[in-house]
């Protein structure tokens, strides 16, 4: 809800912020429990601050991050942190960075389960296993360490590590994005079928909507730390409204005769805008070939027709 973060980008010398990265900026939207929200946008968008922000690992400059209706940030600072830890957990990008490379697969699996006292001795080592097998690796690994393994064996480790605690709500981080092609459907489908199994929700960030298409119910766009485009997958891929998904999607090929999208590719001139000192009104206006004079003055703000939320002033007039 309305969620905003800032960096500090440069201080006085004295310690005062002189200016702040602005990486997210007032963005609301749901995920609706047992669905995979697509969360797409460039490098430097502000994608991963949302997930981690979302993840409680870091806290929001304003707004609100509610699950179930509960305030993550409020119960995170309470006197029971765990019990919100435990529910929504996190899968990061790069699975070599990610797993500790002193520490056997096991231990790395096991560490949440020690830390929230979930099992011991004998009753934590057949969790373990029991993790492993269900994101197909097996009980012979836990022993191993990470760099004994392929970077799709890893990301599968950082997945058994998230589910270890039972979570109900899972932020996957680009979880794909640095895996070669042939293995990023392996763990789109292994996501897929452990999300059934346990009635996981998932919120899917990439930086590429062909990566989200086959995992998403919905997809979100961002631009520069603001949200401006939120739809149901097919719609977003057959008409999309805001000039920046039309944009991202005319990048893609899409093998389907149906698609009503001018197939041309639109090149979009210039370079992403600093998020230090972002363009008044839309965001996008500096590389839009719709730009008009209201874009400058107003910001545009993210309204829905049939679920399908947009911010442009072309198309909310
Ligand atoms: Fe383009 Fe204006 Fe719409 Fe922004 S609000 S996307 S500048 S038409
Ligand atoms: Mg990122």
């Amino acid at each position: 809800q309305n969620l905003t973060k800032y960096f500090v980008a440069k201080r006085s010398l004295f310690g005062k912020a002189e200016s702040y990265v602005k990486a997210v900026e007032s963005i609301s939207f749901q995920v609706i429990k047992g669905e995979t929200l697509g969360l797409v946008g460039e490098t430097g968008c502000g994608k991963s601050t949302i997930g981690r922000t979302v993840a409680g690992l870091y806290s929001p400059t304003s707004g609100q991050v509610l699950f179930n209706g509960g305030n993550v940030h409020a119960a995170i600072r309470g006197s029971n942190p765990l019990a919100m830890r435990r529910r929504i957990q996190m899968i990061f990008q790069d699975p070599y960075a990610s797993l500790n490379p002193r520490m056997t697969v096991g231990d790395i699996v096991g560490e949440p389960i020690d830390i929230h006292g979930l099992a011991t001795g004998g009753a934590r080592m057949d969790r373990i296993y029991h993790l492993l097998k269900k994101v197909g690796l097996n009980p012979e690994h836990a022993s191993r360490f990470p760099h004994e393994f392929s970077g799709g064996q890893r990301q599968r480790i950082g997945i058994a590590r998230a589910l270890a605690v039972d979570p109900e709500f899972i932020v996957c981080d680009e979880p794909i994005s640095a895996l070669d092609v042939s293995i990023q459907a392996q763990v789109v489908n292994l996501l897929q079928e452990l999300q059934e199994q346990f009635g996981l929700t998932y919120l899917f960030i990439a930086h590429d909507l062909s990566m989200v298409k086959h995992i998403s119910r919905r997809v979100a766009v961002m631009y520069l730390g603001s949200l401006v485009e939120l739809a149901d997958c097919d719609e977003l891929y057959k008409k999309p409204q805001h000039p920046y998904t039309q944009a991202l999607l005319s990048a893609i090929p899409i093998p389907d005769p149906a698609v009503e999208l001018d197939r041309k590719r639109i090149i979009l001139e210039g370079d992403v805008p600093s998020p230090i000192n972002p363009p008044s009104g839309c965001k996008f206006r500096t590389r839009c070939r719709y730009v008009m004079p209201k874009c400058s003055e107003e910001i545009p703000q993210l309204i829905s027709q049939n679920e399908h939320h947009v911010a442009c002033h072309l198309i909310n007039k």
